[in-house]
């Protein structure tokens, strides 16, 4: 069987507005082009993931049950677009915490690469932070680095190493062959 090619989207700054530590509904707000977007890149072959840094977990401030609703959410959201993700991957540790799932590590990206047999060399991670571009590089995966969120202040930072970037994650699906 021939490898898939997979899109590992982080969640806040590149599919909702990124209100810091975002864990309650009325502050999950998808961006409004989210579902066109991903139907372009589901389209295009691609398998799609999130992997997502949620410290607030660990810090108390919501529970995974909290992130779940959040997840199911944008389940629903996508189901007009005929867009389903494979899988959401989410890291509830902060920093400080010893652990082997938080990005920059490239533990889950490796965990869906196994399950779903993916060419990660011809797969794209998207995201805003320098944790989701040292991921991609961790992984074997194209950086694109995405202006949305955090990105515009990531472009300038020293050390932020990236393929592609766009501003938005709309402009990368179109892009993205
Ligand atoms: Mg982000």
């Amino acid at each position: 069987m021939s490898k898939q090619r997979a899109i590992f989207l982080d969640r806040d700054g590149v599919i909702n507005e990124d209100h810091g530590y975002v864990g309650q509904p009325e502050r999950f707000e998808i961006f409004s082009y989210v579902g066109e977007a991903l139907r372009l890149l589901s389209q295009k072959g691609f398998l799609l993931f999130i992997v997502t840094n949620q410290s607030g977990v660990e810090r108390g401030y919501y529970t995974m049950e909290d992130v779940n609703r959040l997840h199911d959410i944008l389940t629903e959201h996508l189901k007009p677009f005929g867009v389903s993700l494979a899988e959401i991957y989410v890291s509830p540790y902060r920093e400080s915490t010893p652990n082997d799932l938080r990005k920059p590590s490239p533990k889950f990206v490796f965990m869906a690469a196994e399950k779903y047999n993916l060419d990660l060399a011809a797969s794209y991670v998207l995201g805003d932070r320098q944790t989701d571009l040292k991921m991609a590089h961790n992984a074997g995966c194209r950086a694109v680095l995405l202006r949305s969120g955090a990105g515009k202040e990531t472009e300038k930072e020293e050390g932020a190493k990236f393929d592609l970037v766009f501003d938005t994650l709309l402009e990368a699906a179109r892009a993205i062959l």
